[in-house]
């Protein structure tokens, strides 16, 4: 990237030392500081730093960060280096830091947030856009997912010339991705129908069955697919079946490689190739690891809002070494970026726990047990997570938390584990 301007140049040499201060201070990474210093000093820093590469934003409510790890070892079966937020720092900021860590790389991968994707669209002219899955976020109202979702299909409809890989199984999402010029569609499922009932195009209802969603109304039906993920295979758009047998557990982790495999496939990279290299992820971010304290070997599970709760379920349900049967510690904390509302509790349902040890952490755990109450599922209220610990004997436990009670569980169990 010798090319830059050289106030860009600047900007990102005074950047990268104000992300290692940060990082000295035991601040964090460091990733977004970075980027906040570089664009006080060359606000157009992002389009500077993403001209001349091969970009891809990968979005969506759920997913994100995991499907960012995943489309980033799936590119770099390709040979070549690969800048990526592999925090989830998704802002301007997140992205600036990002790119001018890796000024040489000719790809990146770059996790955007929802709401922010048509302006970095606008920033980074990316050559493929991935969309997951759209859904009701713990702040968030109805209302503004469909907001959300229009001002996409408005930057699609202004980018004509990039690609977009998007889940059929989502009706919002193939709403809004319709727009774009070159769509390639992905059978990646959806579990969480609470927020599409309603066709996004005319508001009629949509019906549901074993080949999809139409709406009763209007056109608007669920697109035919060129990837599938049918049980653990992928269905690649030649046809051909491939077991994925993924570190990373639970069905949203297959869909997301699916999606991975599509976008990756887009620049030509061959699956049999790319997909040995997604099963060498084993967590992300913290996400997935399995942690040993005091005998209990903790498995660590983030999940931000109802959609995310579901998946996680799945994940403790269905896969692992307890075969289901494991306790189960709760945390749930409502500080700012966990939204301070916990109505949305209510959204889940929490009647797959009946059988289990379920414990209840975090600070708002009495919101939690007044739910689970209603869903008639007994649990244990304690203080911590070594409180839980040595609540429940030595083995397996599974642990799913919001955001900021799922760091603080981090720290105490040590991120280096
Ligand atoms: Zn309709």
């Amino acid at each position: 990237m010798g090319k830059l301007p050289i106030r860009a140049r600047v900007a990102t040499t005074i950047g990268g030392a104000a992300g290692r201060m940060s990082r000295l201070a035991g601040r964090g990474d460091g990733s977004v500081i970075g980027g906040v210093v570089g664009l006080r000093v060359a606000p157009d820093l992002l389009s500077q730093l993403a001209a001349g590469r091969q970009i891809i934003l990968v979005t969506g409510t759920n997913g994100k960060t995991t499907t960012t790890r995943l489309v980033t070892a799936a590119i770099g079966s390709l040979g070549q280096e690969v800048a990526t937020n592999a925090f989830g720092a998704n802002m301007e900021s997140g992205l600036v830091s990002a790119l001018s860590s890796a000024h040489e790389a000719p790809y990146a991968v770059l996790e955007v947030d929802e709401r922010h994707l048509p302006a970095m669209v606008k920033q980074t002219s990316p050559r493929a856009i991935v969309l997951l899955n759209l859904s009701r976020d713990q702040m968030d109202r109805a209302a503004e997912i469909w907001l959300i979702a229009r001002r996409w299909r408005e930057a699609f409809g202004a980018n004509p010339q990039c690609r977009v890989v998007a889940n059929a199984d989502d009706p919002l999402i193939a709403w809004a991705a319709g727009s774009a010029g070159d769509v390639t569609w992905v059978a990646a499922g959806q579990r969480w129908h609470e927020d599409s009932w309603c066709c996004p195009d005319c508001g009629s209802h949509l019906r549901r069955d074993e080949l999809g969603w139409r709406c009763g109304e209007c056109s608007l039906s669920r697109p035919s697919a060129r990837w599938v993920l049918d049980g653990d295979n992928v269905v690649d758009a030649a046809g051909t079946v491939r077991e994925l047998r993924l570190a990373l557990p639970g069905r949203a982790n297959r869909s997301n490689a699916v999606m991975a495999l599509a976008v990756a496939s887009l620049f030509g990279a061959d699956v049999d190739q790319a997909l040995p290299e997604l099963r060498k992820v084993v967590s992300v971010a913290g996400r997935y690891t399995s942690v040993q304290r005091r005998g209990r070997t903790l498995r660590l599970l983030l999940a931000k809002n109802p959609a995310g709760w579901l998946e996680a379920f799945d994940v403790i349900g269905t896969s692992g070494g307890s075969g289901g049967s494991a306790p189960v510690l709760l945390a749930v904390n409502a500080q700012g970026p966990d939204g301070r509302d916990t109505s949305w509790l209510w959204d889940v349902d929490y009647r797959v726990l009946a059988g289990r040890h379920v414990l209840v952490a975090g600070e708002r755990s009495t919101d939690l047990a007044v739910r689970l109450e209603a869903d008639e599922i007994p649990f244990d209220l304690v203080d911590d997570i070594d409180a839980a610990v040595d609540a429940v004997p030595a083995g397996p436990v599974d642990i799913i938390a919001n955001y900021t009670a799922f760091q603080q569980i981090r720290t105490t169990v040590g991120r280096s584990a």
